[in-house]
């Protein structure tokens, strides 16, 4: 079983990415669970076709820890994938992070990573600034991290400090996969990224192009892949879920400091001097 956390700024793309990436890898026959770990919980909606899925806190609140069940944490989703929202605090009360911990303990608890699965991924808030959110890697839960990023310098500004967090907590055993890109049309995007990865010892793991049949497919309820099988964007997804299943490059990053950073991106023509 591989353990799988998804990071990176936030509105990248994290959960987009994550269910079609899991939609794709659901159809290549392997099997799933899928926790959502943000406050939000919009991390299995698409996979869900829209369901409402009750989280795991909100679950804790209404029945208590002694009756609940695992049944009534996880949904079954496109693919059979395995669906959980780990859920947060009322707004402004809290620690959001605490949804985390708590739900993977809940989950180990209950038994739900005895199964026979091939994955277990996390949809991980935006940055590892906060104890609750590093969780998945302080504790060694996933051991490997895939950071979504595109050209825009607060993407790579957010994905060079996750890295940080990664090379900070590296006993634990968490490795940077690599980064996939979620393009936003920025010139020389790709080159770019391609050179961000390889500064950090990884790799650029898949470059996903921007493309409005994404939204439509998720106004649809639904992942590209169930949506519209045959597209091109479809294709793109089978390939990142291809690459991911090959992926044998896991490292320790190496961080840039913020002037190597800053001069990079001068160098690609993404800043102007
Ligand atoms: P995050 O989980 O990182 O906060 P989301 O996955 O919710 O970000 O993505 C934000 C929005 O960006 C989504 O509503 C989605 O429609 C759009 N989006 C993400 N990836 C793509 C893409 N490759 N092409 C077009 N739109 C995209
Ligand atoms: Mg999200």
């Amino acid at each position: 079983m591989r353990q799988v956390a998804i990071y990176g700024k936030g509105g990248i793309g994290k959960s987009t990415t994550t269910q079609n990436l899991t939609g794709a890898l659901a159809t290549m026959g392997k099997k799933i669970l899928l926790v959502g770990c943000d406050p939000k919980a919009d991390s299995t909606r698409m996979l869900l076709g829209g369901l409402n899925q009750k989280t795991v806190l909100d679950t804790l609140r209404s029945e208590g820890d002694e009756s609940i069940e695992l049944d009534k944490l996880i949904q079954p989703g496109f693919g059979g994938i395995k669906c959980v929202e780990s859920g947060g605090p009322e707004p402004g009360v809290g620690c959001a992070g605490r949804g985390i911990i708590t739900s993977i303990g809940l989950l180990e608890n209950l038994g739900a990573y005895e199964d026979e699965l091939d994955y277990v991924f996390y949809d991980v808030l935006g940055d590892v600034v906060c104890g609750g959110f590093a969780m998945p890697i302080r504790e060694g839960k996933a051991q490997e991290i895939y950071i979504v990023a595109s050209g825009e310098l607060m993407a790579i500004y957010a994905a060079n400090n996750i890295c940080k967090g990664i090379q900070k907590y590296a006993k634990g055993g968490a490795r940077l996969g690599g980064i996939i890109c979620n393009s936003r049309n920025v010139d020389g995007e790709r080159e770019l990224l391609e050179a961000f990865a390889e500064r950090l010892g990884s790799q650029l793991i898949h470059f996903v192009p921007r493309d409005n049949i994404v939204q439509r497919a998720e106004i649809n309820r639904k992942v590209v892949i169930e949506f519209d099988p045959e597209s091109q964007q479809a294709k793109e997804y089978m390939t990142l879920a291809q690459n991911i299943d090959n992926n044998e490059l896991f490292v320790v990053p190496t961080p840039l400091d913020m002037e190597d950073l800053e001069a990079m991106m001068v160098e690609f023509g993404i800043i102007e001097v």
